[in-house]
């Protein structure tokens, strides 16, 4: 435990959310976290680091990824020696995951014109800092004195202004299963009100709302090359599957023709017009396949828009303020709150399940967790 008074809404919503779990991962109560990395969580956090580095620092999201992972791989090598086939298999399938999300996110912005692609926004401030945390106002019917007060500390992904309308937003990267779940989930997400409030108090302007850039954790598939071929100028070139089962995107589909096109291009003297005619043979044939990707659009990623009005603004504040009053406790009482899904991600289950059948879980503890290390993202070396 600690004399901090800072909260961060992570951890409120942890609290929230089961307090046994919050006991054991807050940086108030024991601040643990597991040895060996939550697929998931390993997954998401890659992601969401490469693209914070891409948009604060304008580094390449990829090598930054590969760098993380293979920092992890090291860090994990050190706490715990040679991990089991399976679970090496199991990271290797997550880094293998995200660097591919990473790859196609950069395809589909390279396309994307919409409201609110990259070249509709413009960063201007990212990781904005969270040394001297932001001091929450009490509810206007509080008496109290200013021993009360809480602070409020924050890691935003970024505020963005949008050249369009010249309005401003927060910008925040989830990654999720599914995002059409994901977007039920936000409608009252008190993560996106505090954030809003919190730019407005750092930056001085008005903050419209949220701008979520939304990711499936999912890779799309490549569109399987078929025997028959077509007959260009430059030889006879490959065709590929137009079956509508392939869960593919327009963008993937098309880099994988332009691929070939350059592919030969370069066999043939690496001339520009050669590679334009082998590109326009390919779309060509598979138009009505590319037309059809296009019109659906790409589902494996969204900008999400969703405007935070000021009264859920002030009731995000007066529930972080309360929930805080308790989480700055020392006594407030710890106690599970057991719900079948939420136990089933739990990072702590086991120590868990171990109090729940009246054991002791320092041994566990000690044995699977280590003090949780704080965020550094580092783009040393790119
Ligand atoms: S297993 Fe369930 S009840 Fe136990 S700490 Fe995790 S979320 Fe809470």
């Amino acid at each position: 435990m600690t004399n901090d008074h800072t909260v961060h809404v992570t951890d409120v919503l942890s609290f929230l959310n089961c307090r046994q779990q919050w006991d054991f991962s807050s940086h108030l109560r024991q601040y643990l976290e597991r040895k060996t990395p939550v697929i998931p969580f390993f997954v998401g956090k890659g992601v969401h680091d490469a693209l914070d580095v891409k948009y604060e620092r304008g580094a390449d999201p990829a090598a930054f990824f590969h760098q993380y992972a293979q920092d992890e791989l090291v860090a994990l090598h050190r706490t715990e020696g040679e991990l089991w086939d399976t679970e090496l298999d199991k990271l290797k399938d997550g880094i293998d995951l995200a660097k591919n999300m990473l790859w196609h996110y950069e395809l589909w912005q390279r396309y994307d014109t919409s409201t609110n692609s990259d070249q509709n926004l413009k960063f201007i401030a990212t990781e904005l800092p969270d040394d001297t945390p932001l001091m929450i106002p009490a509810p206007p019917d509080f008496a109290g004195s200013e021993e009360w007060g809480v602070g409020f500390g924050l890691r935003l992904d970024g505020v963005v202004q949008r050249t369009t309308d010249n309005t401003y937003w927060v910008f925040e990267t989830k990654t999720c299963r599914s995002i059409g779940e994901r977007k039920t989930m936000l409608a009252n997400d008190l993560q996106a009100a505090m954030y809003c409030w919190a730019a407005e108090q750092m930056l001085g302007v008005t903050i419209s709302g949220v701008i979520y850039n939304l990711m499936r954790k999912k890779i799309p598939s490549i569109p399987s090359q078929l025997n028959a071929t077509i007959s260009t100028p430059h030889g006879n070139l490959p065709t590929f599957s137009v079956a509508k089962s392939t869960d593919t995107t327009f963008e993937v589909y098309k880099h994988i023709l332009d691929g070939l096109a350059d592919k030969r291009a370069s066999e043939r003297g690496g001339e520009a017009t050669v590679r334009d005619q082998l590109r326009n043979i390919l779309y060509d044939h598979h138009r009505a396949r590319l037309e059809d990707l296009w019109a659906q659009g790409n589902t494996y990623f969204e900008r999400y828009e969703l405007v935070k009005s000021r009264p859920q603004i002030r009731r995000a504040l007066h529930t972080v303020w309360h929930a805080a009053q308790d989480m700055l406790d020392p006594n407030v009482p710890i106690y599970p709150r057991p719900g079948g899904l939420q136990c089933n991600y739990c990072h702590f289950r086991a120590p868990c399940l171990t109090i729940d059948n009246g054991g002791d879980p320092s041994r566990i503890l000690e044995e699977e967790y280590q003090p949780r290390r704080p965020w550094t993202p580092s783009v040393e070396g790119l």
